[in-house]
């Protein structure tokens, strides 16, 4: 009914290969789009026309695919131009139903489709960075950027139940900003702000890693601090105390009193139940006078 097609006239590539992977037709887009020369393609066959990346899939994918199934669609490979340039192409193959062990490709340009799955993966990558950065907000407190309460239960959860298992110590510090109304009062509200802000700093530069600062309430703050007895704890304790004395912090003086509390080695015990005792030890500093530390149990 048609006249015989004229295989020159198709917009992608057309190859004829035999069952020992020579190349026995390749149409004119073959020859132009991609300069190589009939010659070469008939005595270097595949390894002319493709990166050796694909060469490799061939070997491993594509053929035993063609020998399972006949066909092999949309395999996504690398054309080696006569220049020595690189273009991404999407194949088709089919295997001669007649025996002949002839296969018969088709090579579509996929240098669009390549760009776009790159702005594709692009835009998942910094998809997936906000996504993280976000997840990272929503554990911070956003007044000094130290973990808030919430996050501070999953570490503090965390920490214990490794302490527990394997007999380690953990310490409990719960620090309270001193007279923090009386400064609000005198100084404002935003000069409060300031001054729990730099706090907030002070006690992440005192942190050492595997450390979690965190803030707990208003002007109330926690510090974990794992493999860390009471006594190593009132000394970290101490610093705080020893170099908040040596500064001002938002244009003001001012000092904090600190309750610790331990989960000593061999013991076993829960968040709440180490949060209670360094509150009930914070009390005591706090009656004691402020700007000191007391230890639960001592
Ligand atoms: P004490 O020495 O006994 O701890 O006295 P205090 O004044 O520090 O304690 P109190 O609990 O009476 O006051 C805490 C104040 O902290 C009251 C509250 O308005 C203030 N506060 C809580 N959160 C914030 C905050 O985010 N910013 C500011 N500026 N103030 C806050
Ligand atoms: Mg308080
Ligand atoms: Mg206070």
């Amino acid at each position: 009914m048609f006249p015989p097609p004229d295989l020159n006239l198709f917009n992608c590539g057309l190859l004829i290969t035999d069952a020992d992977r020579r190349v026995l037709y390749a149409n004119s887009f073959v020859l132009n789009e991609y300069g190589h020369d009939a010659d070469v393609i008939s005595v270097e066959g595949l390894s002319a026309l493709f990166t050796r990346s694909s060469l490799i899939l061939f070997d491993s994918y594509l053929y035993p695919m063609l020998l399972q199934e006949g066909v092999c669609q949309e395999l996504q490979v690398m054309v080696k131009t006569a220049d020595e340039e690189r273009v991404p192409v999407l194949i088709s193959v089919k295997q001669d139903t007649t025996g002949t062990g002839h296969h018969y490709w088709a090579l579509f340009d996929a240098t669009n489709r390549s760009k776009l799955y790159d702005e594709l993966i692009e835009t998942r990558e910094k998809l997936q960075d906000q996504a993280e950065s976000l997840a990272n907000l929503a554990k911070r407190d956003a007044l000094t950027g130290l973990l808030n309460r919430r996050e501070l239960s999953e570490q503090f959860a965390m920490l214990l139940s490794q302490a527990n298992r394997a007999d380690r110590a953990l310490s409990v510090l719960l620090i309270d900003i001193d007279h923090f109304k009386t400064i609000n009062d005198e100084y404002g509200h935003q000069r409060g702000d300031t001054v729990l802000r730099e706090f907030g700093g002070l006690l992440q530069k005192s942190c050492r890693t595997g450390d979690v600062a965190a803030r707990y309430g208003g002007e109330e703050f926690v510090v974990l601090l794992p493999d860390t007895g009471i006594t190593d704890a009132a000394k970290r304790a101490d610093r705080i105390h020893e170099k908040l004395s040596g500064i001002e912090v938002g244009g003001l003086r001012f000092s904090v009193s600190i309750g610790i509390s331990e989960k000593k080695a061999p013991v076993a015990t829960d968040a709440e139940n180490m949060i209670k005792k360094a509150d009930e030890a914070l009390y005591l500093a706090k009656n004691a006078g402020r700007g000191c530390t007391r230890l639960a149990d001592a």
